[in-house]
């Protein structure tokens, strides 16, 4: 399948002050990611809290730009696109937020959240554009008499739903997904987990699938990204991670979940301290003072991602 998103080190820094009197610094969220996503295909990216994924949501979707390296949508590197170009990229790639009440209007009816990305960016007669609406709503399993009704008046798991349905109402071809069944109860997850999977396989959707649940990462991706203090430490199919994780922050990860499939034995591997800030990451790998397998190596130089054993990854304790 075609490359739809192909991110060539993309870096993302942040200036901010340490204390109301404190010297500038600055906040290192993403250090250098490459990955591409194909079209109909769900890339996971996993990892813990401040990792980076909300700022590579943010990047991917063009609500901010990159502090370095490019991105490409389509083939198109979005720094060299005009303004056309770049709305056309913009409709293109859609996000859906966790947490749906925070992205809905509330003093907007569903209906008017749902027409405005029409109304806004297309030249839609308003017949049509009510159709659409009405199609929209019935795809994603919301009632036609919902249509005038507001969002507090809704499920977390009902807002989601209409957040799905404004995110798709300009037919994009990409979906950033930022934890989009973490707030929702565990009973209502699987029901928009299995709309998500429909509608990618109805109009060839790919996504950009950010969660820290891994159970849910199991059930839906085709691979997975694995980030730790803004670097991609190791990335590879989902056959690959779970079956057989290489780096050793991955398999700390996956050592804290139950698996799935129980056939696969595990060792519980405990992470020594807390992720460090990236106002000041370590030196050499930015893992090296949490893992189990550092060496002296590891302390000075860091490690590139390669391809390993299946998958790529960066760690010099992996062998080839
Ligand atoms: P979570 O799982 O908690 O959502 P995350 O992986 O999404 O975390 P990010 O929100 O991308 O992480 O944040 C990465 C790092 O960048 C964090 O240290 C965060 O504090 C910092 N950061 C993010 N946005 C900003 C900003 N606008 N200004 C300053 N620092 C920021
Ligand atoms: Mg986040």
């Amino acid at each position: 399948a075609a490359t739809v998103v192909d991110a060539r080190d993309l870096r993302r820094t942040y200036e901010v002050r340490r204390g109301f009197f404190g010297r500038p610094a600055s906040v290192k969220a993403l250090s250098g990611v490459s990955f591409s996503l194909r079209a109909g295909e769900t890339l996971a990216v996993v990892g813990e809290s401040g990792s980076g994924k909300s700022t590579l949501s943010r990047l991917v979707t063009l609500i901010e730009p990159p502090t370095a390296g490019a991105l490409l949508i389509e083939g198109r590197d979005v720094s060299a696109a005009g303004p056309a170009e770049r709305r056309q990229l913009r409709r293109d790639v859609q996000i859906v937020f966790q947490n749906p009440y925070g992205s809905l209007n509330p003093r907007q009816t569903i209906a008017a959240t749902l027409e405005e990305p029409l109304i806004v960016n297309t030249g839609m007669p308003k017949a049509e554009r009510r159709e659409a609406v009405r199609a929209a709503m019935a795809r994603v399993g919301l009632r036609p008499e919902f249509a005038a009704r507001y969002p507090h008046m809704f499920s977390g798991g009902q807002r989601q739903r209409i957040a799905i349905a404004r995110a798709l109402m300009l037919r994009p071809k990409i979906l950033v997904l930022d934890e989009p069944v973490a707030a929702l109860d565990v009973s209502i997850r699987a029901q928009v987990l299995n709309l998500l999977a429909d509608l990618q396989d109805e109009f060839g959707l790919a996504y950009l699938f950010v969660s820290h649940d891994l159970g849910v990462v199991e059930h839906i991706a085709d691979r997975i990204m694995v980030i730790y203090l803004g670097h991609a430490v190791e990335i590879g199919t989902r056959e690959a991670i779970f079956g057989a994780p290489q780096h050793p922050y991955t398999r700390a990860l996956l050592s804290a979940t139950p698996s799935a499939d129980p056939t696969r034995r595990k060792e519980r591997i405990v992470l020594k301290g807390e992720p460090p800030s990236p106002i000041d990451p370590p030196s050499g790998c930015v893992f090296h003072p949490r893992c189990p397998l550092a060496f002296d190596r590891c302390r000075v130089d860091a490690p590139p991602l390669e391809a390993k054993r299946g998958r790529d990854v960066a760690c010099w304790a992996v062998e080839a």
